[in-house]
């Protein structure tokens, strides 16, 4: 066996071990994916129409995005749909989505 037979040799065993090391740490870093939002809903989230919402205040109204689920409604800003866990969006930006998608 020449030296030079014997580089490339080695080279190839490294080249084996990295493929190695690659498929063996394949399922790891699959583990390591994101976990789905965990983040539970706010139980500030009212099951009922907007204009329902006891609001002697009049303070603004937020509703899911999605017109399916228009009465999971809150009046806090940072509630989540209980459903779909979505952000909820001020009443009036979410009625004129709804308008919008009804044309
Ligand atoms: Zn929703």
């Amino acid at each position: 066996m020449t030296p030079r037979r014997l580089a490339s040799a080695a080279v190839l065993a490294a080249g084996l071990g990295l493929l190695f090391a690659l498929a063996a740490c394949g399922p790891k870093t699959e583990s390591a994916a994101p976990e789905p939002s965990a983040e539970p809903a706010a139980d500030v989230t009212y099951t009922v129409l907007a204009s329902e919402l006891d609001n002697p205040d009049n303070n603004p109204v937020y509703v899911c995005p999605m017109q399916e689920h228009r009465e999971q409604v809150s009046l806090d800003p940072e509630a989540r749909c209980s459903l779909c866990s979505m952000k909820l969006v001020p009443l009036e930006e979410a009625k004129k989505a709804w308008a919008e998608s009804e044309k």
